[in-house]
Formats: structure tokens, sequence, C-alpha cells
């Protein structure tokens, strides 16, 4: 016989009426005691909690879950200033964990460019990219196709590309605020493990998986080894990850700029648009396009 499902258990049906939703409305600047005066929007109730981290500054508050009214109206928000709301699902989850993606969104480059400069080829291979990201290109398609125009760089470049990557700001405040928290932070990327292995124990991320390049006699052959890390590989890492960690999807915030992170924002419980392409706006929580990671500390109530 089987199971009896009432037609009022359906995601449809039954309004978010649990707990609360966080909002935060913020703007670029310290707001401290180094910069102008802050001034808190009228949009920002009494009660709201000031809250600053590395190049920003801005208020959070609780309102009732799915209470479209308790937010601020968009339209009255001061020039520069943004307002991102928290799912109370998501706001509620324990325990977190962070998965980034690493391109253009844990480090300011994409390293693939940076190898490519030092083949000579690029600008062929950021075309590319840029495709890839706006979703016009089948990611390992073109994985390979910008991998092959490194056929013959002397691996020895790897070391300098690796001196040369910048962490986003903000980065390393918001690993270090969730480590405290006893929260794991990890990064998956369509990039390569010869580059992301020595930022990840700088940076100390408790996880991460990229592409393996393959090298012989000292020279990128121009070809990965393995799965290639696609969307749908990057879904399944954050996953098995969270998984292994004992967080449920809810307490998962995945961040990412490009086509590429559409899958794994929608297993998170808060997926975050960060200075994204257009292809992966719609499937956010919350686009972020002040360039500091910190901002996810505040959304996960750091
Ligand atoms: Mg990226």
């Amino acid at each position: 016989m089987p199971p009896i499902v009432s037609p009022s258990t359906g995601p449809d049906i039954v309004p978010s009426s649990i707990g609360t939703d966080l909002v935060l409305v913020y703007a670029p600047g310290s707001g401290g005691a180094d910069s102008d005066p802050v001034s808190t929007p009228p949009v920002v109730p009494a009660h709201a909690e000031p809250v600053a981290g590395v190049g920003f500054h801005g208020w959070r508050w609780h309102v009732q879950a799915g209470d479209a009214a308790g937010r601020p109206d968009l339209g009255l928000l001061p020039e520069w200033h943004t307002v991102a709301v928290v799912p109370a699902a998501a706001l509620e989850a324990r325990p977190k964990m962070l998965v980034m993606d690493v391109d253009s969104t844990l480090i300011r480059q994409e390293v693939i460019e940076l190898l490519a400069a030092h083949a000579g080829r690029e600008a062929e291979v950021a075309a590319v990219t840029e495709a890839a990201m706006r979703g016009e290109l089948d990611f390992t398609q073109s994985l390979h196709h910008r991998v092959k125009a490194l056929a013959g760089l002397d691996a020895a470049v790897i070391d300098q590309v690796v001196a040369a990557v910048e962490p986003q700001p903000g980065a390393r405040e918001v690993i270090g605020a969730f480590q405290a928290a006893g929260w794991q932070v990890c990064a998956v990327s369509g990039g390569f493990t010869q580059v992301l292995a020595p930022l990840a124990a700088d940076l100390g991320l408790d996880q991460y998986r990229a592409n393996d390049l393959e090298i012989v006699e000292g020279r990128l052959t121009g070809r990965v080894l393995g799965t290639v890390v696609d969307r749908a590989v990057k879904a399944e890492m954050l996953r098995a990850w969270s998984s292994a960690a004992g967080v449920h999807a809810d307490g998962v915030i995945a961040a990412g700029d490009g086509a590429n992170d559409i899958d794994m924002l929608q297993a998170a419980g808060l997926a975050v648009a960060f200075c994204a392409k257009p292809a992966l706006r719609a499937h956010a929580h919350v686009e972020l396009d002040l360039p500091s990671l910190d901002v996810l500390r505040v959304l996960a109530g750091l």
C-alpha cells in the first residue's frame, strides 16, 4: 500500500512562516572613524545592528520569514546601498559551510589567463573564458580548448602564476570567521590543482578540488588528467563535503561568478552571485556586487 501523502505538504502550499529572514543593507566603505560620518538610511529600522567589514559597512535585522512588507523598499535606498535577504532556513541552519568558486571569486584573476599570458595566447584564451562563463560554450570543451593553448609551456611558470594570484578582498577574514565558528571553508575550481593547492595551504582552506594539468618532462602537455571539474562536479563536491561534515544543504553558502557555478549554487541553502555574469544571477538568493568576500561573513550571521 503506498504511503498516504497529504496534499497540504507541498512546498507551494505551506507558507515559509517559521523563523526569521535576515535583511542586510550595505554600502561600500568601512563606515569607521577614518571615513565620512555614516548616516543611517531612513529605510533601516532603529533596532538594526550596525555591521562593518573589509570594504563595506551596513545594518542587519530580522523580519518574519517570507514577510516582503518587512523588507526595505529598494527605491528608497540611498545611492550605492544594496539589500540582501538571507532566507530563514539558510540563516538558522547549523553548522554552516562555505563553498566558493576560485577564479574571479576567491581570487581576483582567471588563472588560465595568467598561464596563457606566459604562452603568449592571453587574448585568445580570455575570449573563450568569457564565452564559457556567459554560458555560451560547453565548459568541458572550452577547458580542453584553452588548455591546449598552453601546450609546451615550461611548468616553472606555475610558480610565477601562484605568486601573482591575489585573494579577493575579505577572503582571509571570511575564512577566519567561519573556521573560528567551527565551520569549514572549501573551494572548487574549473581551474588547476597546481595553482589551487598552494593557495589553499596559504589561506588554510579545509577542502579543495580542481583539474590536474598534465606535465611531462617539465612542460605542460596541453591536456588535463582525469574527470574535468565542470558544473555538475562542482555541485557533487559541495554535496560530498557537506555530507561528510554533517552540514545540511540549508547550511551551505555557495558563492561563484560564472555559468559553471549554477548547479553548485542550486545545491546550496544560500546562493551568492559574486560580481557575477548575468547567466548566474537568476540562480542566486543574493547578488553581491561589492568586491568583498567579507560580506558573506555578515550574511552567515557572524
Ligand atoms: Mg569563476
